[in-house]
């Protein structure tokens, strides 16, 4: 069938979950036997997330074909087991950049050239782009934003137009909102999301699908008076109640029956219940661990857990398999030094350094590394987390005391970390660096073999720096192995100590392929060392 496109706005509120609950649907009509790509929509200028920092947007997420995106696409691989590409996320940034290209080729023929029919045709050619290639019955798009934001103006105004163009049969919206419960009065509230459904109106999209997020149950009156004054069926107005945990939103999603109304109001027949029962055996283990495993971040961004958020997540999939609860612990690595870092990760059973950028915080992550090496407490470093591993062994076994990264300092004698020959004529700093999958080869018999079980692999990347060629068979006597190495370029991927209880580090970022049914085996694997260790050691 040609695809069927739904519609995700959020209003009232930011944060209610729009994501979350975009991809339990998917998920949903995935497990009914249907495909379904999903895909974001942002309303700010940047082109894509690459430049912004951390903490004004979290974790910029990086898809396979090397798309630095919304951390949302990271929610949509997880739950779908999907990769998504460039085409996943579209900003304003992104449309503008084209349309304005297309102006200065001429190719809107003397005409002046405006938000509307111009910008919205561009948006419209973006959502439409996932449904032509004719793979998917299901394109599920959210919306950026809140509705009345300025910003998401064009959105609304396009998918208003592909409703009228592509018929009611063929493209459905759903908006979510906020009902706020009023301690005082003991009284839930629908005013909110009369207002947001009027705005709404105002720009001609009529809802098909409330979706009511809410910390109490919402009776079936309230959901009827809200479905009367909103002009919705009353079985399509679902409650999203707040639950522990994201992976509980799909499960809780079914109960709704929202998989069902969407169904319906396709007038598509309704084929099997979705079969969530592996999902719901990781929601269920995720509730009953044997044991808390206690981790140290080590990071730069740690006041904003956003920043990091593959990577907890990657965790809490690593921990439900290993039958533990993962305890992430954060460290700010600018508050760690060398005199009290032994105080301070007391009672770690294993210690990450988190990725990053720029100078701020290294010295503290080099600290930690030397003092998971000596103690022999389990180690896993990502990206930056490798370069800190290869300076510490550089300035603590090679005695190169100004052993450095040239991204910190480009004048040290001993850049054991360097700018990648590929990067050094780049200028621009937007989506220039060494973006996406590459290939891995492993060295048999190595520690990174052994938790692969496999002697070739494709991990995402987004770095400008690698470990210096020329020191690595220095470190190499000192006891490092570069156990995955990426053949065409020679860049070291992955690097190990063998002498040690389990040391590992990564160029590239596994966090980005961990998903609920496939966690990552690097994660899965550090977890397993570090609940092998005892608190008190
Ligand atoms: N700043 C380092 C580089 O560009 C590491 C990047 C990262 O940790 N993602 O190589």
């Amino acid at each position: 069938m040609a695809a069927k496109y739904i519609f995700v706005t959020g209003g009232v509120v930011s944060s209610l979950g729009k994501g979350i609950v975009a991809a339990s649907l998917a998920r949903l009509l995935q497990a009914r036997g249907f495909s379904v790509a999903i895909q974001k929509l942002d309303p700010y200028l940047n082109v894509d997330p690459d430049t912004l920092n951390p903490y004004e947007h979290g974790e910029c997420y990086v898809t396979i074909d090397g798309a630095v995106t919304d951390l949302d696409l990271g929610h949509y691989e997880r739950f779908l087991g999907i990769n998504t590409t460039q085409d996943n996320n579209v900003t304003t940034g992104r449309i503008y950049q084209t349309v304005i290209n297309n102006e200065r080729k001429g190719e809107y023929l003397g005409k002046t050239v405006q938000v509307i029919p111009h910008i919205t045709d561009e948006i419209k050619r973006r959502i439409q782009l996932l449904g032509a290639c004719r793979q998917y019955d299901f394109v599920i798009t959210e919306i950026g934003g809140t509705v009345g934001d300025i910003e998401s103006l064009p959105y609304v105004e396009s998918v208003r137009q592909l409703r009228y163009e592509m018929g009611a049969d063929n493209v459905l919206f759903i908006h979510l909102t906020l009902v706020p419960f009023i301690q005082a009065a003991g009284e839930l509230k629908s005013k909110p999301t009369q207002h947001s459904v009027k705005q709404l109106l105002e720009t001609g999209v009529q809802p098909d699908v409330l979706v009511l997020r809410t910390e109490k149950d919402l009776p079936r009156e309230f959901r009827r008076k809200i479905a009367l004054f909103c002009n919705v069926d009353p079985d399509a107005v679902v409650q999203s109640l707040d639950v522990p945990t994201i992976y509980e939103v799909p499960l809780m999603m079914q109960k709704e029956r929202l998989d069902e109304v969407v169904l319906k109001k396709f007038k598509l027949a309704n084929p099997p219940e979705a079969d969530m029962e592996a999902w719901k055996k990781f929601v269920e283990k995720s509730k009953h661990p044997k044991k808390i495993v206690n981790v140290g971040l080590v990071g730069k961004y740690v006041e904003l857990p956003d920043a990091y958020k593959s990577i907890l997540e990657a965790f809490i999939h690593a921990g439900v398999y290993n039958e533990c609860k993962v305890k992430i612990h954060f460290f700010q690595s600018e508050h760690i030094d060398e005199r009290t870092v032994s105080e301070t990760l007391k009672g770690m059973q294993g210690i990450m350094v988190a990725p990053g950028f720029g100078e701020r915080g290294v010295e503290g992550k080099i600290t930690a590394v030397h003092y998971a090496r000596k103690s022999n407490i389990p180690f896993f470093g990502i990206c930056l987390g490798m370069q800190c591993a290869v300076i510490e062994l550089a300035r603590n076994e090679l005695g190169y005391r100004d052993a450095q990264s040239s991204e910190i300092n480009p004048n040290t004698p001993h850049k054991v970390i360097d700018i990648m020959e590929s990067q050094k004529h780049i200028t621009n700093l937007g989506g220039t660096m060494r973006l996406g999958g590459y290939k891995c080869t492993i060295k048999e018999g190595s520690l990174a073999h052994k938790i692969y079980g496999r002697t070739e692999v494709v991990e995402r990347h987004r770095h400008r720096f690698e470990l210096n060629n020329e020191y690595l068979p220095e470190l190499e006597k000192v006891g490092l192995v570069a156990s995955g190495v990426n053949e065409q370029t020679r860049l070291v991927e992955i690097i190990e100590i063998p002498a040690h209880r389990f040391f590992i580090a990564s160029q590239f970022h596994p966090e980005f392929q961990s998903t609920v049914l496939k966690p990552h085996p690097l994660f899965m694997s550090f977890v397993k060392a570090a609940s092998e260790i005892s608190t008190v050691e």
